[in-house]
């Protein structure tokens, strides 16, 4: 079966998916073509002079003088040395692209029959294929806004939750761009301090873009790269008619989504692994408006490098 990106069949369901990828191979197939789109590569040396086994059509071997390794599609990728079945990574991976709020480590683990701890490595595994989901600068007229997320703010005494939303210590700060009718791109921000802010409003937003946020002063330090326009929430204004409708509702909304993501699935989220459930979020919301197959094989897209359960643990 030849498999072309944005032709694959259309899943009505996740029971259809699961029957269509039910077996080794056919993943195998599918992830052959998305890879090497139907001319394998040596993942050793990159060379294309190489030949599939007769005798075992999963292997293939080099045979470039000097390197004549074997391999097989997994090699390199993600999938490499897992204990795992593809499908079970297929059906996984389907999940976490195209539900729209994702899914708990626990929840995961029963539908694929797993440990708690395997699916809650294979999903941050899965997370690290759903960055860069939005790899150009945003433009044309940008909301900019800072949120807290994770903590655990109902178990707090009334008079220690936090009134203010730029004075809060046990929620971490990220800071979100969202280009109207466009893509949302998210950071993780350790400390609130200005540079940072600026830093990633730089490493986001297009110069010469109109650029929209309350009056956070920080806004104000990139206000010379940008058309800045603010609404001032601190009076209560949200909406002014300017030359554009000045608000940030769109970034505003797409907090609300995180923080139902976050907050609804995961209940608590460390700020060492934030970043990763932010991109997941991310992903979703810039794929909006393509097929869900398409999420899917952008997805498995990015199944070069690996993740490991020691780099996720350690420090
Ligand atoms: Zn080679």
């Amino acid at each position: 079966m030849q498999y072309v990106t944005g032709q694959m069949k259309a899943f009505k369901s996740i029971i259809e998916f699961q029957n269509h990828f039910n077996t080794e191979e056919k993943c195998r197939e599918y992830l052959e073509e998305q890879r090497w789109n139907g001319t394998p590569a040596c993942p050793h040396c990159g060379s294309e002079n190489v030949c599939r086994f007769a005798t075992n059509n999963r292997i293939f071997k080099c045979r470039e003088k000097g390197c004549r390794q074997k391999f097989s599609v997994t090699v390199g990728t993600i999938y490499e040395n897992s204990k795992l079945p593809l499908t079970k990574w297929f059906l996984a991976t389907y999940i976490l692209s195209v539900h729209s709020k994702g899914i708990s480590s626990l929840q995961l683990a029963t539908w694929l029959g797993i440990t708690q701890k395997s699916a809650w490595h294979l999903n941050h595994r899965i997370r690290q294929m759903l960055t860069n989901s939005a790899s150009e600068l945003l433009t044309g007229i940008c909301e900019v806004d800072e949120t807290y997320v994770g903590g655990k703010e109902s178990n707090k005494h009334l008079n220690k939750r936090s009134a203010n939303k730029y004075r809060n210590d046990s929620k971490t700060m990220v800071f979100g761009a969202v280009e109207r009718g466009g893509k949302v791109k998210t950071k993780v921000i350790p400390q609130t301090n200005i540079e940072n802010i600026t830093n990633s409003i730089q490493e986001f937003i297009a110069p010469d873009s109109i650029m929209v946020s309350d009056e956070h002063h920080a806004y104000n330090r990139v206000k010379h790269l940008y058309e800045h326009k603010t609404v001032n929430h601190g009076r209560k204004e949200y909406v002014r008619q300017d030359v554009i409708l000045v608000h940030t509702n769109n970034i505003e909304g797409y907090w609300n989504i995180l923080k139902k993501q976050i907050n609804g699935i995961h209940h608590f989220v460390s700020p060492k692994h934030l970043q990763r459930y932010c991109d997941e979020s991310a992903f979703r919301f810039n794929s909006r408006e393509i097929q869900q197959d398409e999420r899917f094989a952008n997805a498995i897209s990015n199944c070069e490098g690996r993740l490991q359960y020691k780099e996720l643990t350690n420090g």
